[in-house]
């Protein structure tokens, strides 16, 4: 297999696959796969409490919190909370860091008022605003904020706490799809955490959704049923048929951390990967990472090559040596290399050998 930097979907741990291609015709001896039950069959309810129990072990969960596994991806999210969550207020307020979080801000417009409480665009996002610069206005329904930013590549070191401002009152929403589960956090700082399966999770199709219980119940008269937060927790996110192949791997993917010592351990990993790389970007004249060091992503290391014109040929060549999907997101050009929980140091540390020797070639 190659080492695949995608941003998403990205690589899986190769064992997740190994297992589900073992038990792809016959699920524990239940004579069928995973994706031909019926998801009100036992066999297919044990595995999603099973995942569920799994995600809440791994992330520490409170008992006040439920854990949803939606459709729609991150993008539909967007128009979910708002119509979920903004109930009789009118305002929600948004931290804008990168291209999701504009997104985000965008598409609760059309549901709402959206007070810009930070944004990064003058530092053309190679920043974060710090909390203590948030201008929050004056009763929320809540504060958006993507807490890792994919395209840029920035991050928040931090789990938000709104305390710290004398705003503890109100919740924050945070778009995580592309750091959950690669380090610890604080769950209870929260009031929602979303996230699409598709980066550190599983495959696409799957959204994970972990809200505090008093913000069900809220929903607008206009949002759809199959997405009203209480409707989907009241059914054991089985009002409609949820994505079951989807769940079953991300089960598989909660097991196998589970078996890595969990995230912390993933988290210790994590920093190690990014440091082999960031290390080397630094120290290196041939490339540059343009982002602040503190806010620097551990999950998605754009970079760039200081002469622009060797762009193809340093594709081509990582091509072949197995190193694929290395390109940045078109917005922001140059290279991207998204190191999720499944990307072993090895992956990285051929990353970093082939860095090495491209610039001795070129430089
Ligand atoms: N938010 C973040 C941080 C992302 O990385 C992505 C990536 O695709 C999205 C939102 C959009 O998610 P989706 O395509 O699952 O709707």
């Amino acid at each position: 297999r190659v080492w695949n930097f995608s941003a998403g979907p990205a690589a899986l741990p190769e064992e997740v696959l190994r297992q589900a291609a073992e038990e792809m015709l016959d699920w524990h001896g239940a004579g069928m796969g995973v994706m031909e039950m019926s998801h009100r069959g036992k066999e297919f309810i044990s595995i999603a409490e099973q995942a569920e129990a799994d995600l809440r072990e791994l992330l520490a969960v409170p008992a006040d919190y439920r854990v949803l596994f939606m459709q729609g991806g991150a993008i539909a999210e967007n128009a979910i909370i708002p119509l979920n969550l903004l109930g009789e207020r009118d305002t929600a307020d948004y931290v804008l860091t990168g291209s999701w979080s504009v997104k985000s801000a965008k598409e609760a417009a059309r549901y709402g008022k959206v007070n810009l409480a930070a944004s990064a665009e003058a530092s053309g996002w190679t920043s974060v605003p710090v909390l203590e610069s948030w201008q929050l206005s004056a009763d929320p329904a809540y504060l958006f904020v993507c807490t890792n930013e994919t395209i840029g590549g920035v991050e928040y070191a931090a789990d938000p706490d709104l305390a710290r401002i004398g705003r503890a009152e109100v919740p924050v929403v945070a778009d995580m799809s592309s750091h959950i589960l690669s380090r610890v956090i604080d769950v209870s700082r929260y009031g929602l955490i979303f996230g699409g399966a598709q980066k550190n999770i599983g495959p696409a199709g799957l959204t994970i959704v972990i809200v505090r219980e008093d913000l069900l119940g809220r929903a607008s008269p206009h949002c759809p049923t199959a997405f009203d937060y209480k409707t989907v927790a009241e059914a054991g996110s089985m009002y409609n048929t949820p994505p079951t192949y989807a769940i079953y791997i991300a089960g598989l993917v909660f097991q196998w951390l589970k078996r890595q010592g969990g995230v912390a351990a993933m988290e210790a990993r994590n920093i190690a990967k990014a440091r082999l790389l960031y290390d080397y970007l630094d120290g290196s004249d041939f490339y540059e990472n343009r982002i602040d060091p503190v806010c620097r992503s551990r999950m998605n290391v754009p970079f760039f090559l200081k002469n622009e014109a060797l762009n193809d040929a340093f594709l081509t060549g990582a091509r072949e040596a197995g190193l694929l999907q290395l390109k940045g997101h078109k917005s922001v050009g140059g290279m991207r290399a998204s190191i999720y929980n499944a990307m072993p140091i090895e992956g990285v540390a051929a990353l970093v050998d082939y860095l090495k020797t491209f610039a001795a070639r070129h430089g």
